[in-house]
């Protein structure tokens, strides 16, 4: 192999710009990401070892070592893990392919915290915080791999030559920059490996000592666990920086037995909704790993929960696909699942406020849970109905449907929600009007996975759940104080025809003049309109137009549909639908809705006496006598009188 010499990709160009320069208060993190990943080499090689027998063995047991050579001014980490192709060197080396360290980059543009590098971990790169070189050499386990030699200084270069590494894994030996020359100190490394390191399920050797104890936390018993023993292991194994929200401690023993500390994050992942994102949830079978991200334990709406696993009903060998399949597997899945809920009830019933930390966090992703996916076991609908908390119309906190139905005036039988497709539209929907007037709470659902929340959830102890916007409303004493002619909405009916199904009078408006309202079964428009997002050109079917026969639209589109201005009545209805459609933050046809405003302006105008003078008078510089005099508009009067406006 020839010595090639390759340039850093821009992002990593940045990264490194920082570490070498601003981090300088954090610069002993740069141990602690380097074994983290000499730990992750030798999990991939345990698990790739099972359904691998080529993959070349390692010498001697699985271990990290520690060399300071004060000579040279070196420290070398090594590893007998999984080890790098001069490809994959090029390609993990090279660019930034975790996402967490992209969450890194991210947070650095908008912060000059200091600290951001603590926190989060720049992984490799860290170890430029103290060395002015880095040199990698690595033999890959997978068979026939060649040694490579990986070196950078720096620079915005790096180069990749022949190596000369003889066994599987990986040494990284780092030149100690002279401001860095203190960590050329057993004592301080100990230090610092028992600090960050104390969970590193591995022996690690400093000058030929091991200086940590590999203890497998979840195998103690829960009462024999500290907090800060969780917390550090849950840093550990999950390469979070925070401490999680909570934990879960569990030894069972049937129908499978198993013991597991699981975990959910107190911020959410980054990449939590990508297909590829990191799920740490490790499943090891009598303390041997097998599984670094065995999604298979969990389902996908408890896909933010990580931590490990620990069963000794499951095989040895089982091998991805068989985990897949094994009855085991899915037993255990089952008995998670009720654990995890089960805690969560917990929390719920002791400290509502931390419960509704984690649901504000992860209640979008266990409300996909109300519609189970194939190869779910359980259907946690039930359960996951007393947990989810909704915002509602009843003030700013959280609440749950127990507290919507012991709120409930006594003759109120139904749990009433809307769903939009944010929170301002959600305020500002015309559907909630008459259901403030009258005081009655509705639940406001502005997830995307709500609609089909919905469509799961009909009822709850056997009151119905129904959409504000749906159907005929029919609250009590609702009965419109105002009317219009049979005569204006048939004609409304005919000049609407092709947006609109029906037109009718409407019990649910107080202020706006008109609203859209979805049919009685059937998809919403909310639905429709997330579908045809994701599937262009489904669009949305037609509604039905309600109208408020008491707003000033209404009365004046009423007045000149009966006067000899008929023609100027057509583009004020189309505005009563364009109007419907704003409020919920979208118009078909903006153009056209221009025009519209250009009509109601001309309207206007007239009204107030200003409109276009003809062309042989020219607009006076002061307002006309007359137009002074016409203080109040004839056509948009503020009471909601219309004075029909003059024939010309
Ligand atoms: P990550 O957060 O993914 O560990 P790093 O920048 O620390 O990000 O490392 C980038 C990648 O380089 C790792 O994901 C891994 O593929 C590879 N790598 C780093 N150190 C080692 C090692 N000791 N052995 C094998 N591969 C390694």
């Amino acid at each position: 192999m020839q010595t090639t010499t390759h340039t850093f990709d821009a992002e990593v160009r940045q990264l490194l710009d920082l570490v070498i320069h601003s981090l300088y208060s954090d610069r002993e993190v740069f141990l602690r990401e380097l074994v983290s990943n000499a730990s992750d080499a030798l999990d991939r090689a345990r698990v790739a070892g099972l359904s691998n027998p080529d993959l070349t063995p390692a010498l001697g047991e699985p271990g990290i070592d520690i060399r300071i050579d004060p000579v040279e001014s070196t420290i070398t980490v090594s590893d007998n893990g999984i080890g790098l192709t001069a490809d994959q060197a090029r390609e993990h080396l090279g660019t930034i392919a975790h996402s967490g360290t992209k969450a890194f980059a991210k947070a650095l543009e908008k912060s000059t915290e200091h600290n951001l590098i603590g926190q989060f971990g720049v992984g490799f790169y860290a170890a430029l915080m103290v060395s002015d070189h880095v040199t990698v050499h690595s033999l890959s386990g997978e068979p026939d791999a060649e040694a490579v030699t990986w070196s950078c200084d720096g620079s915005t270069e790096y180069t990749l030559a022949e190596g000369a590494r003889e066994s599987r894994g990986t040494d990284i030996v780092l030149k100690l920059r002279e401001d860095s020359f203190d960590f050329l100190d057993k004592d301080k490394l100990t230090e610092i490996i028992r600090r960050y390191s104390e969970f590193v399920s591995y022996p690690i050797r400093i000058a030929e000592e091991q200086v940590n104890e590999p203890v497998a936390l979840w195998t103690k018993r829960p009462q024999e666990v500290d907090e800060a023993e969780v917390q550090a292991f849950y840093k550990q194994t999950c390469g979070d920086w925070a401490d999680p929200a909570t934990h879960i401690h569990v030894h069972a023993d049937a129908p499978v037995q198993f013991k597991a500390l699981l975990f959910v994050p107190a911020m959410v992942p980054q990449d939590l909704n990508y297909t590829d994102g990191r799920r740490p949830l490790k499943l090891y079978a009598k303390r041997v790993l097998i599984l670094e991200e065995a999604r298979e334990l969990l389902p996908e709406w408890l896909r933010f929960v990580r931590g490990v696993v620990d069963s000794e009903d499951i095989k040895l060998n089982v091998s991805r696909e068989m985990v897949q399949q094994n009855r085991q597997v899915r037993e255990l899945k089952e008995q998670l699942v009720n654990r995890v809920l089960r805690h969560f009830k917990k929390l719920a019933k002791n400290d509502e406020e931390e419960w509704t930390a984690i649901w504000s966090d992860f209640g979008s992703v266990m409300k996909e849970g109300f519609t189970p996916r194939p190869g779910d076991t359980t259907d946690p609908k039930d359960k996951l109905t007393e947990l989810a908390r909704f915002r509602t119309t009843a003030g700013e906190g959280w609440r749950s449907l127990a507290a919507y139905v012991e709120d409930m005036p006594e003759d109120q039988d139904t749990i009433w929600f809307l769903t939009a497709p944010d929170a301002a539209t959600a305020a500002r929907s015309p559907h909630l009007e008459a259901f403030k007037k009258k005081g009655i709470e509705v639940v406001l659902l502005t997830d995307p996975v709500d609609e089909w929340l919905v469509g799961a959830l009909t009822s709850y102890k056997d009151i119905e759940l129904k959409a504000v916007s749906r159907g005929e409303l029919d609250l009590e004493d609702d009965e419109p104080a105002e009317t219009v002619g049979e005569d204006l909405v048939g004609w409304l009916k005919t000049t609407l025809a092709t947006q609109v199904k029906d037109v009718r009078v409407s019990n649910r408006l107080t202020d706006s003049p008109s609203v859209l309202v979805d049919d009685e079964h059937g998809m919403s428009a909310n639905m429709q309109r997330m579908l045809s997002s994701m599937q262009p050109g489904m669009g949305v079917g037609k509604r039905v137009l309600e109208i408020n026969p008491g707003h000033p639209l209404v009365r004046a589109i009423e007045a000149l549909h009966g006067s000899s201005r008929t023609q100027q009545a057509a583009p004020l209805a189309h505005l009563l639908v364009d109007q419907a459609k704003l409020t919920e933050g979208h118009i078909d046809d903006p153009a056209s809705l221009v025009d519209r405003l250009q009509t109601l302006s001309t309207l206007l105008a007239d009204g107030l006496g200003v409109g276009a003078p003809p062309a042989d008078h020219p607009v006076p510089d002061e307002p006309s006598e007359d137009s002074v005099e016409l203080e109040s508009p004839e056509i948009l009067d503020s009471a909601g009188d219309v004075v029909p406006p003059p024939a010309d």
